[in-house]
């Protein structure tokens, strides 16, 4: 077996992104610089390309999450995000709540079974008390995961200089 060889890249640059408050409309340019970095082991024609683009997502990433100049309102970008971020919220609540719902429904149902494979009230206890533990836990883990994340919020960076 060959040995695979990995490519990477870093690069730092400086671009001007356009930002358009949600809230007041003030339209503007910012100045920001950012670097970006890149890995690859298969496109490596590319992983300057690569590390150009990632530079480029932090320095829009960046812009488009600090508050307005004028008014300290969100970008149009980051309002958007934040709208979708607020419904996939709520989707994902209703799928959680259902999901719990029948979770604890098949736990306890099947804690109710566990139990009545032992004979006597004594020996239950502890099999069952741990069948329900481990299994409560792996619920909780599911339904933990299935939450949206963090949202996206305003944040100032040092790096970028409105025009
Ligand atoms: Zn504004």
């Amino acid at each position: 077996m060959g040995y695979v060889e990995v490519w990477s890249s870093e690069t730092a640059g400086t671009f001007d992104i356009p930002f358009r408050c949600a809230q007041c409309g003030h339209a503007t340019q910012a100045r920001v610089r950012a670097m970006g970095h890149a890995r690859t082991a298969i496109e490596h024609h590319r992983v300057e390309a690569m590390a150009q683009q990632a530079a480029y997502g932090h320095a829009f990433r960046a812009v488009t999450e600090s508050p307005c100049p004028r008014c300290q309102g969100p970008s149009t970008t980051l309002a958007e995000r934040m709208a979708e971020w607020e419904r996939k919220a709520r989707t994902r609540k209703t799928l959680r709540l259902a999901l719990g719902a029948v979770g604890l429904v098949l736990l306890f149902a099947s804690s109710a079974g566990c139990a009545s494979l032992y004979d006597d009230i004594a020996q239950a206890g502890p099999g069952v008390g741990i069948w329900t533990t481990f299994w409560g836990v792996i619920l909780l883990g599911i339904l933990l995961l299935l939450g949206p994340g963090k949202s996206p919020r305003r944040q100032a960076s040092p790096w970028v200089q409105f025009a």
